[in-house]
């Protein structure tokens, strides 16, 4: 039998395992079962792979996507492994001449989707190769799609304990790029891996360079990144919604940049189209909801710039680690302000989503605004959300390369918060500027809020540094998004030691807003 590094070399063609894949293989190989978490790009093909043909029997692959089902079998079959998948894109006929393949005995590695998985027919086969021992393994890919919490939640992919108390002597390998602790414990509780094995690698994308800017006007903020660090790469622009991707797809077009727009609204041609262009074509620019990048493997994309803030903190590193595959400099830039806070609370809690689940989910966008707010090196912060440690000074990101301020914030944050008191706990953050800055607006004079106490007090900052200190406090929770009166604030709790004088804020001193860095001609 061909040892692993040799089923390596002659069938795959690379010369070294990398980082876990060699531990991974050995131990399926074996027979264990095995949970592993790597980035995207890390490799995890081969750890089922490799096993599958070093096993007697057929590897069974379970994937979500359909779509790269057909390429992944392309691309083992150039290599001269016989694979084949069973999806609801086939039609009869070549499903049956795959059932007859595995009864010829003839393949090594079959993927399927996991509600093809769950059919009695499919189930009964699977019955018939446990009985004569051709089962070499179950892979299950993109794992977190297990987990009711994470954005690719698949309720098939609940059933798939059966497999464990089905084919109890079937070695299990689960793999995804999703690494945080709750899916983590998630996958492991779903899919009954207590017993296996946890391969974790380092989930750092050091070529990645992070900055998050405070939005201004974000279309210029865009057109002067791509102008200057861009101008002829590949890249993706992600917006929250459909409607904002068209108009920024139309508005880079007008300004005489290749951009495409993809979302799940489109119909399928057109997705399928704008895909293969920025697929196969240099220099195409991909405006899209998240529903675009799942999979997606161009190594050379060298940007992704975020127009709105993402969900999450595994949104994020997901969506950012689309860039840089190829192991070169490559740009994760976002642009963030306070409406983007005011407006994701919002739609989070607006859902009629369970309650528990809209906590988790402000949770996790907790998470990810105290990763925005943060002075702190972002590799760091991001990794250290995935559980793992990074030294930090990573010479790369924005708050490294130009270390940022903070400053005692407590005096202007107890004015900020007896302004939203003083005027009851029902207006959105320019009508409070204009009080904390004594300027008698109509709306203003309407309310009377000239008699307060606070109309006036904030002479010493500037409308920008009031929202500044807004959206900072927003972001810390000292102050939440009232739900009726729209983009109305409310204090937290969390407030009161403040208000009292009993608690120090210390805020971030943002950078002028036209400040530039970090130009191409510098690189
Ligand atoms: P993932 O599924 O983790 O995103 P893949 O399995 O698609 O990653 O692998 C990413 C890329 O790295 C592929 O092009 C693959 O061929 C390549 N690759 C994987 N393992 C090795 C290795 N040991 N040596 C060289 N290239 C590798
Ligand atoms: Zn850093």
């Amino acid at each position: 039998m061909p040892t692993a590094q040799q089923t390596l070399q002659e069938v795959f063609g690379y010369a070294a395992f990398r980082g876990a894949q060699q531990s991974i293989v050995e131990h399926v190989v074996a027979g264990g079962d095995a949970l592993v978490l790597m980035p995207t790009g890390g490799g995890k093909s081969l750890c089922y792979q490799i096993p599958a043909l070093l096993r007697s029997g057929v590897g069974i692959v379970v994937s979500p996507l359909i779509a790269l089902m057909q390429d992944q079998v392309d691309a083992l079959k150039q290599l001269g492994v016989s694979a084949a998948f069973l999806n609801s894109s086939l039609d009869a006929e070549a499903a049956r001449e795959v059932y007859r393949q595995i009864h010829r005995g003839e393949l090594k590695l079959l993927y399927v989707a996991p509600e093809r998985l769950m059919t009695e027919g499919f189930l009964s086969l699977l019955d018939e190769m446990y009985r004569e021992s051709s089962i070499a393994l179950f892979a299950i890919d993109e794992a977190h799609c297990v987990s009711q919490w994470g954005h690719d939640f698949r309720p098939e992919y609940r059933a798939l304990t059966v497999l464990h108390e089905h084919f109890p002597d079937v070695p299990r390998i689960a793999l995804t790029a999703t690494a945080d602790a709750p899916t983590r414990r998630e996958i492991v509780e779903r899919l009954s891996l207590e017993q296996a094995q946890q391969f974790v690698s380092s989930f750092d994308r050091p070529n990645i360079r992070y900055r998050v800017t405070q939005k201004a006007n974000a279309r210029q903020q865009l057109r002067s990144f791509l102008e200057m660090e861009h101008p002829e790469d590949a890249g993706i622009v992600y917006c929250l919604s459909r409607k904002k991707v068209e108009e920024t797809a139309a508005w880079l077009q007008e300004q005489g940049w290749d951009a495409l727009p993809y979302h799940a609204g489109l119909d399928a041609a057109t997705r399928n189209q704008n895909q293969r262009r920025f697929l196969r074509e240099e220099g195409v620019i991909m405006v899209a909801t998240v529903a675009f990048g799942m999979g997606i493997d161009k190594p050379n994309v060298r940007f992704v710039a975020h127009l709105d803030l993402p969900k999450s903190m595994e949104g994020y590193y997901q969506e950012t680690g689309r860039a840089g595959r190829d192991g070169l400099p490559a740009n994760a830039w976002m642009a963030y302000g306070l409406g983007d806070v005011v407006s994701m609370r919002q739609m989070l809690l607006s859902g009629d989503a369970p309650e528990e689940r809209k906590r988790v989910e402000l949770q996790k966008l907790d998470a990810l605004l105290g990763f925005c707010e943060s002075t702190d090196c972002r590799h760091q912060t991001i990794l250290r959300y995935f559980g793992e440690q990074h030294p930090g000074d990573c010479g790369q990101c924005d708050n490294c390369l130009s270390p940022v301020d903070t400053w005692d914030a407590t005096e202007a944050a107890r004015m900020a918060l007896s302004c939203v008191y003083r005027t009851g706990q029902r207006f959105g953050v320019a009508h409070l500027i204009d009080v904390l800055l004594g300027k008698a607006t109509p709306k203003v004079e309407q309310f009377n809020h000239q008699q307060l106490s606070t109309f006036g007090i904030g002479n010493g900052l500037t409308q920008q540094q009031w929202s500044s200190v807004y959206r900072q406090l927003v972001a810390a929770g000292l102050i939440s998004v009232e739900m009726e009166a729209y983009g109305g604030l409310r204090l937290a709790e969390t407030a009161r030691p403040v208000l009292r004088g009993e608690q120090e804020v210390w805020l971030r001193r943002d950078a002028e807003p036209t400040k530039r860095r970090n130009t191409k001609a510098e690189r």
